[in-house]
């Protein structure tokens, strides 16, 4: 016999495997196939390793045991829900990761209803003719922005791409090199306009460009000139850029295209919350930009989406582009779309409707509260831990508003028989799943996106997290 034939002995056969306790558990689940094919898998896999050296064949893992865990495992995620609920104890709002805002109760009442039935998608009860998909939004967004049209697509980083790509194909875009964004994944601006046949031109330096430098690049390969909101970085120091406002008239003198991308983009003003002036989608739209992107799930607290509105002409071309259909929502986002836009008609309501808006406008002092019950819960409880109310900040989170810190209080957890990797680790394998922030071999549970409802529920994990009930 070879050595290597000799090695392989050391492996058991499937049906060895498949006897085991871990896989037979799985049966009343699971079709006998279906662990088969895992126990085979599985079984290859240390085939492989033990040929390359990376396992002895003396090695715990190779027994008939091991290898069913292993196999049972790879099993898992055809049994439970891998997207699913998570209690976000950040204090980042939008979390991308966690898949930014939550929504409004309105919005999920209407996706409900949109989705067990059939619906108006594309249909006009007027007439009783084919419809439009975006007139169920461009009317409100038309109302909330002031513009003359509106179109929505997947998402911003669509939206920006379709813009650019039925707007500006074989030509020119200026772009200041200060504005060049990564938004995290593969966006990336100078890329977006390569992908739609976009020249870039860049002017300016990172730090600082001029309208001259603006004036000075346009030539007869000029569309558009286009502005990006730095959405996730800042640049700090000896700066200046030019805003649309400036660049108005340069594309009115040329005939180009002002087009800026907003990012988060935000409906209504957000200074009473303490988040810093921006100007809003209504008042870009006034100040005469010819074509305005922006975000559905960002500022918006909407479905993820990407809303574009501006002059009539120019989303009319964009909504006839092929791409256009290539990128356009689903019914259920824009279900929650346009619920999420018309609590926007009334502001004075939007605090008590919008979720991230009430997160926004969370008191400090209620926060310390919050916090302090929880620890007064969990004291009670003498877990092997040590519990301090401590000062925190919360963030606005995708890639908003980098440098914001909201002022807020947080409850942090220090384990004293074990590593707080360990207990993070622990906490994220429950149902919800708990995320809190690991910060100097702490945990820190914020609780400003932490719903009155998730409350209980957060200290019930904690508490059997922290005793070590899984
Ligand atoms: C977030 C962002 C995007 C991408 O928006 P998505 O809705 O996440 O696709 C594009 N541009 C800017 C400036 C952004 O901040």
């Amino acid at each position: 016999m070879s050595g290597q034939q000799e090695l392989l002995r050391s492996l058991p056969a499937v049906d060895r495997v498949l006897r085991e306790e871990p896989l037979q558990r799985l049966l009343t689940q699971l079709p006998q196939d279906v662990l088969s094919s895992a126990a085979q898998q599985t079984i290859a896999k240390f085939r492989g390793k033990l040929l390359d050296g990376t396992v002895s064949k003396d090695s715990e893992q190779l027994k008939t045991r091991q290898i069913a865990t292993a196999a049972a495992k790879l099993c898992q995620p055809l049994l439970q829900p891998s997207l699913r609920k998570v209690i976000n104890a950040t204090g980042t709002l939008l979390h991308t990761n966690l898949g930014r805002a939550p929504l409004a109760p309105e919005a999920l009442q209407t996706i409900a209803s949109v989705a067990e039935g059939y619906s108006t998608l594309e249909f006009d009860l007027d007439t009783g003719q084919r419809g439009k998909r975006h007139s169920h939004v461009e009317r409100l967004l038309t109302q909330l922005t002031g513009a003359e049209a509106a179109l929505v697509v997947n998402n911003n980083a669509g939206a920006v791409l379709l813009a650019l790509t039925a707007l500006g194909k074989g030509f020119e875009a200026i772009v200041s090199r200060g504005e060049l964004v990564e938004i995290g994944g593969a966006f990336r601006i100078p890329e977006v306009m390569e992908a739609g046949g976009v020249l870039l031109r860049e002017v300016g330096s990172s730090n600082r460009t001029h309208l001259r430098d603006y004036q000075q690049a346009i030539n007869e390969q000029t569309k558009i000139l286009l502005k990006v909101h730095t959405s996730n970085y800042r640049i700090v120091g000896f700066t200046s850029d030019v805003a649309a406002t400036e660049l108005l008239p340069l594309a009115k003198e040329n005939g180009l295209i002002l087009m800026e991308d907003l990012g988060s983009g935000m409906l209504c003003d957000l200074t009473p919350f303490g988040l810093p002036y921006e100007p809003t989608v209504a008042e870009t739209v006034k100040a005469g930009v010819d074509v305005v992107t922006f975000s559905g799930d960002k500022l918006l607290g909407g479905p993820q989406a990407g809303l574009i509105v501006g002059g009539a002409e120019f989303v009319k071309k964009i909504a006839r582009h092929p791409l256009a259909r290539a990128l356009r929502i689903d019914k259920l986002t824009l279900a929650a779309l346009e619920s999420t836009l018309r609590l926007y008609l009334q502001p004075d309501q939007l605090l008590q409707k919008l979720p991230i808006m009430r997160m926004f406008a969370i008191e400090p002092e209620a926060q310390k509260q919050r916090c302090q019950q929880l620890l007064e819960r969990l004291a009670a409880e003498n877990l092997p831990v040590e519990l301090t109310l401590v000062k925190d900040f919360a963030r606005v989170g995708g890639g908003s508003m980098p440098l914001v810190e909201l002022p807020d209080w947080a409850l942090q957890i220090r384990p004293s028989g074990e590593s707080v990797d360990r207990l993070a680790r622990r906490l994220r394998s429950f149902f919800p799943a708990v995320i809190p922030r690991v910060q100097n071999d702490c945990l820190m549970i914020n609780l400003r996106a932490v719903t009155e409802d998730e409350e209980g529920l957060l200290g019930q994990i904690l508490m059997a997290g922290i005793r070590g009930e899984v």
